[in-house]
């Protein structure tokens, strides 16, 4: 059997575990309900659990290392989970630190959409850019940046929280507490609010008939829209303007080769696409207008195999400095030598 690394993805409400190829090739996967209400140690736990269970099925597996995403904020360069608002009692926690002690096995560690870029760009419809933007749309927004080869990770690794740049002055307000956040307006759940907004219970429409006069979501209105239903092709474009508002900033800030949508909502990419890109084709400037924005191709398995990825292709092109970094502290090496090689 080839070489693998164990993968995990924490979640808020799932904890996913795998074990991976360097090709991105999963070979094994398990997951479980997170147990996000009972703090670290319980969900540390449920992954030397689910790791066990993975290598005990598996025993011939050559396991290197463990890559590891879960939610922001994180600093991928200390290893430490700083607080993530879907995991409770999670108060700088240093993952790294942790699960290398129990394993005896390299461990890396990144914050989730980042994950996702990563798989997608080494593995998905990202692969051969050297600039790639991974942009999540689903419950809420985030993404991830593949700038010149390397995850852009900023100060502490908390770069690109894209769903937090403000692109309108008013609106409903973000969890994050501010007014106008790309995710406030453009996110799946945004789309459910506007849906529900626009009908009533009882009203007859088909958005209510689906949500069985519920509260409508983003999944019913793609639903509808396919059924040709008028309310929900308005919503849908309406939902398109903001994300094509939002992907023209990423366009200007980032200049990617690609831009990648993955989340619940690019279920609905082939009905969203043609708002999106004549919102970009209005707003961008001439030189940004032909990067081509595609869907996401590794749905839930992106950041698991980007996790894993961490580990296998670490000293390759997207190694970030931050692992580099972590290395350095470990070995007491140069940081200088490794960089080399990739530069
Ligand atoms: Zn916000």
């Amino acid at each position: 059997m080839s070489t693998l690394a164990l993968a995990f993805d924490l979640g808020g409400t799932e904890l996913r575990g795998a074990l991976v190829e360097r090709s991105g090739e999963v070979v094994a996967r398990v997951s479980e309900p997170t147990l996000a209400g009972a703090g670290s140690e319980a969900v540390i736990g449920q992954i030397i659990v689910l790791a066990g269970k993975l290598l005990d099925e598996h025993p011939q597996a050559r396991v290197i290392g463990i890559g590891a995403c879960a939610p922001g904020p994180l600093d991928p360069k200390a290893g430490i989970v700083i607080g993530p608002p879907t995991l409770a009692g999670w108060h700088n926690v240093p993952m790294i630190d942790i699960l290398s002690r129990q394993f005896g096995l390299p461990v890396r560690l990144e914050n989730d959409a980042n994950a996702a870029a990563l798989g997608e760009w080494r593995f998905g419809a990202g692969r051969g850019a050297a600039s790639m933007v991974f942009v999540t749309v689903s419950t809420g927004i985030g993404g991830g940046v593949i700038a010149d080869g390397h995850i852009y990770h900023g100060r502490r690794g908390l770069a690109a929280e894209i769903g937090h740049m403000t692109i309108t002055g008013e609106g409903d307000r973000c969890f994050c507490g501010n007014v106008g956040c790309f995710e406030a307006v453009a996110s799946g759940t945004a789309l459910g609010r506007r849906a529900t907004r626009l009908t009533a219970p009882g009203d007859g429409s088909l958005l209510r008939r689906l949500s069985r006069d519920g509260d409508v979501s983003a999944r019913h209105v793609v639903e509808a829209a396919r059924t040709g239903d008028a309310a929900a092709f308005g919503l849908v474009e309406a939902e398109a303007k903001w994300l094509g508002i939002g992907f023209t900033n990423l366009l200007h800030l980032y200049s990617p080769e690609v831009i990648v949508m993955g989340g619940g909502l690019a279920n609905g990419f082939d009905l969203l696409a043609p708002g999106i890109r004549t919102t970009i084709d209005e707003r961008a400037m001439q030189a940004y207008r032909d990067v081509p924005i595609v869907p996401a191709e590794l749905g839930d398995r992106a950041g698991l195999v980007g996790a894993a990825s961490l580990i296998l292709w670490e000293g390759e092109p997207g190694t970030a400095l931050a692992m580099v970094q972590n290395d350095e502290i470990k070995t007491g090496g140069p940081a200088g030598s490794r960089e080399a090689n990739h530069g």
